[in-house]
């Protein structure tokens, strides 16, 4: 069977139904080092734009998929860093467009905005959702702690920019954390902004899975719900009362619970079994092992295993 490298699942999207997704950079590179971040720190925020992986590969290996007469209803960038650090991730959006009738989703923390060049890609897009946490320098420094090079009017503006350029589907998800982006008067800032950026559709979100660090709290429930009516267009909620969606998609840990409990695995058979990328695979394991249902066992092998709680010991 091909290896896919760049591509995994299919995976359930709450949103956008069976979503194939392509990760063009390697684990956790990215402009921003947020709180709420569900793969852990990011180890060097970085600016760097260039080929993380070579295009070739990625068409490659979607001509691959494509020929193979897969589907499903939208094909993803995201994954594990930020796409547009990726110096031709218009490329990829560009064939895409070309060679299959499956709409395109560009899932970006939306900090290189202000390059035009990365606007230009972006609009490639059929759909693009992009994320605000912050409303003035200091709670941006505070929540995703960038790269020094980026500034929150910087950030906005960039935004602001695309909005007027592109002419698909933008999607703005807000994501709010408890006791740092919650108070009536920063949600009413965030809506502000929000208004300004004029996207198609809000999204408000909160932490759902365990997520870098501790002071990353979910906002209430009753507290989200109210806070939708303050946006325009009103906010729907993205939450399932349990993501940042995977930062984007629907865990399968039951799936994998079960499979564990057949057998001890590592992440790499993991990710056989299910499809999916290795990175997915984790994030789900690392939700088990956080809620006390799995565990880590090292036996003696390159890679550990993972069991269920009480087993393989
Ligand atoms: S949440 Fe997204 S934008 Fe923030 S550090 Fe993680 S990958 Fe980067």
């Amino acid at each position: 069977m091909h290896k896919h490298t760049t591509l995994f699942g299919p995976v359930p999207s709450r949103r956008f139904g069976r979503s194939l997704g392509i990760d063009l950079v390697p684990f956790k590179t990215c402009t921003l080092n947020c709180l709420f971040c569900q793969l852990g720190r990011t180890p060097a925020t970085t600016m760097h734009r260039k080929d993380y992986v070579p295009v070739d590969t990625v068409r490659a290996e979607l001509e691959q998929w494509i020929g193979a007469g897969n589907r499903a209803d939208v094909l993803t960038l995201s994954g594990s860093g930020e796409p547009t650090l990726h110096a031709h991730f218009g490329r990829v959006l560009e064939y895409v467009a070309q060679n299959t009738d499956i709409p395109s989703l560009l899932l970006t923390n939306a900090t290189l905005l202000h390059l035009p060049e990365v606007r230009r890609d972006a609009a490639r897009a059929s759909m693009v959702k992009t994320s605000l946490c912050a409303w003035d320098q200091a709670s941006f420094a505070r929540i995703n702690r960038p790269h020094p090079d980026l500034d929150f009017a910087g950030f906005i503006g960039g935004q602001l920019r695309f909005r007027e350029e592109f002419s698909g589907q933008l999607i703005l998800e807000v994501f709010l954390l408890h006791g740092i982006s919650d108070a009536q008067s920063q949600l009413r800032n965030l809506a502000d902004i929000a208004r300004r950026i004029a996207p198609d559709r809000i999204h408000l979100n909160t932490v759902e899975r365990p997520p870098a660090e501790d002071s990353a709290r979910p906002v209430p429930m009753d507290v989200l719900a109210q806070a939708q009516d303050l946006f325009t267009p009103c906010a729907e909620l993205a939450v399932s009362g349990i993501r940042h969606e995977s930062p984007h998609f629907e865990a399968n840990e039951e799936a994998i619970l079960q499979t564990i409990s057949r057998r001890p695995c590592t992440l790499d058979d993991l990710a056989s079994i299910f499809g999916l990328h290795h990175n997915e695979v984790s994030k789900y394991v690392t939700s088990l092992v956080h809620k006390g249902k799995a565990q880590w066992t090292h036996g003696g092998s390159d890679q550990p295993y993972v069991s269920p709680s009480g087993h393989g010991d």
